[in-house]
């Protein structure tokens, strides 16, 4: 049946598991495609651009920006990053689902801009111990960047409430599951679903 595609927003403070859930479920799911951002951060070992982001230096994301390329953008630990717009508008006409890993200030300009279409998740680590061990072993980061995504941890944290559905990753198989649940209730709106009016004329044709 014809549906409208939504949007479907991941955040949560670094280390709480989200890239490996965004990864699971896009493996998983061929009906959503994950929306690339545009960052200024360096690429860390094992980062495609491209694949995980577009890396992009601060003239050119600042260009974008005033061009009106970006549906939103935000500063995060003092990197730019940004939701190219095209990409989003594209695969919407299509009738596909689009994932986003971005942070509640970019979740807040996606509710502005596109309510209705917007799916909110929030994954919260199971402690702030596992956070920390985690942040540590990913090994990607300097030390002094695991103490600071710590410290920034709570201020995402404290955004928890501004979110639709409330995942606790303490398994991750677990919150996969809860994921693909909330994308199976949400596909089934009625709202969305476009193709339902006439559907049920032909189906109430037939009785
Ligand atoms: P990281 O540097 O660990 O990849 O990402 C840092 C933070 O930036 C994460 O909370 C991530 O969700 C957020 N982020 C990544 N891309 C975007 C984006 O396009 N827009 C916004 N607002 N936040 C983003």
């Amino acid at each position: 049946m014809a549906r409208r595609g939504l949007l479907l927003v991941m955040s949560s403070p670094s280390g709480a598991g989200k890239t490996t859930l965004s990864r699971m479920l896009l493996a998983a799911d061929s009906n959503i495609t994950m929306s690339v951002s545009v960052t200024t951060r360096k690429p860390r070992p094992g980062e495609v651009d491209g694949r995980d982001y577009h890396f992009i230096a601060k003239d050119a994301f600042t260009a974008e920006a005033e061009a009106g390329g970006l549906l939103e953008w935000a500063e995060v630990f003092g990197n730019f990053y940004g939701t190219p717009k095209k990409p989003v508008e594209q695969a919407l006409a299509q009738g596909r689902d689009v994932l986003f890993d971005i942070d509640w200030q970019g979740t807040q300009q996606l509710a502005e801009a596109m309510k209705d279409d917007l799916v909110r998740v929030f994954i919260l680590p199971p402690s702030a111990e596992e956070l920390h061990e985690r942040l540590i072993r990913r090994n990607q980061d300097a030390a002094s960047i695991v103490a600071k995504r710590m410290a920034e941890a709570s201020r995402e944290i404290s955004h928890w409430a501004e979110y639709d559905y409330v995942i606790v990753n303490d398994d991750v198989d677990r919150a996969f599951a809860q994921i693909q649940a909330v994308l199976t209730a949400e596909r089934l709106r009625r709202r969305r679903l476009t193709g339902l009016t006439q559907f049920v004329r032909d189906l109430t044709k037939g009785l």
